[in-house]
């Protein structure tokens, strides 16, 4: 496949961000020497083997999930709440919820998506907030956010990366890595995403993954030099 080098290119207006994630909002800022990019992509699309491409180039990580599930651990409040929201059949004998039944329950339910997310978000923003003092002198960090877009997030964040691929590679690489999920399934969850094209338009960066891991460790260089200074001065955007 033709060479496609990530590029930075211009953002349209972002919607504004939602109240909870103003909280400690100027600790995301970028600037020179200091720089706290946004990374977001399609279910399947990569971002997690591009965050840890990156990782091995020298960036600090913050995976966004990570700490979601960090908010909702047995005996914490946000544990509690969600056992209120869902009912005691949302927990495992371990205590712990049953995340794969959650995901079900809210993919077929907006109102409780809603209603968890309004429990999980200013929880995970919290926690954030704290793991990025602890990294206020990296000089490199990138924030894994899945839902960037959806959670209206994006404006708070420069550059915003998005990790790239076709609907078919997303799903031939999550058929291969969750066998479990039934076909069914998986072709709802990729089609109820934001559409790439819209994740591009308002993108500061894309990193294409369509093609062979060697072809994306390749392209991760680029983007790390690419980003590493943003924004220097031929970067202009
Ligand atoms: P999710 O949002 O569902 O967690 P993700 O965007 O983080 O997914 P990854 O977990 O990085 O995506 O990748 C999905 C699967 O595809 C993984 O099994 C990964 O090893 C594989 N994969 C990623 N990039 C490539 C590539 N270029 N070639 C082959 N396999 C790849």
């Amino acid at each position: 496949m033709a060479e496609t080098r990530p590029e930075l290119t211009r953002r349209p207006e972002a919607p504004p961000p939602p109240p909870w994630a103003l909280v400690g909002a100027e600790a995301l800022q970028s600037q020179p020497g200091r720089v706290r990019a946004a990374l977001t992509g399609g279910m399947g699309s990569g971002k997690t083997t591009v965050a840890e491409l990156l990782r091995a180039f020298g960036a600090e990580l913050i995976d966004f999930d990570g700490l979601a599930r960090e908010a909702l651990a047995p005996e914490t409040p946000g544990w509690a709440q969600a056992l209120e929201l869902f009912g005691p059949k949302a927990k495992k004998p371990d205590n712990s919820l049953d995340r794969a039944r959650l995901a079900e329950i809210i993919f077929k339910k907006p109102d409780l998506r809603k209603a968890l997310e309004a429990i999980v978000h200013p929880l995970t923003w919290e926690l954030m907030g704290r793991r990025l003092a602890e990294l206020q002198a990296s000089p490199l960090v990138i924030i894994d956010v899945p839902l960037l877009f959806e959670a209206n997030l994006n404006s708070l964040f420069r550059p915003v990366i998005v990790c790239f691929a076709s609907w078919e590679t997303q799903y031939q690489r999550l058929r291969s890595r969750d066998p479990n999920r039934s076909r069914g399934l998986t072709k709802k969850m990729l089609q109820s995403q934001l559409p790439f094209s819209e994740k591009i338009r308002q993108a500061d960066v894309v990193i294409n993954n369509d093609g062979s891991l060697i072809d994306l460790i390749r392209r991760a260089k680029d983007l790390w030099l690419m980003i590493k200074d943003y924004p220097g001065p031929a970067k202009t955007i």
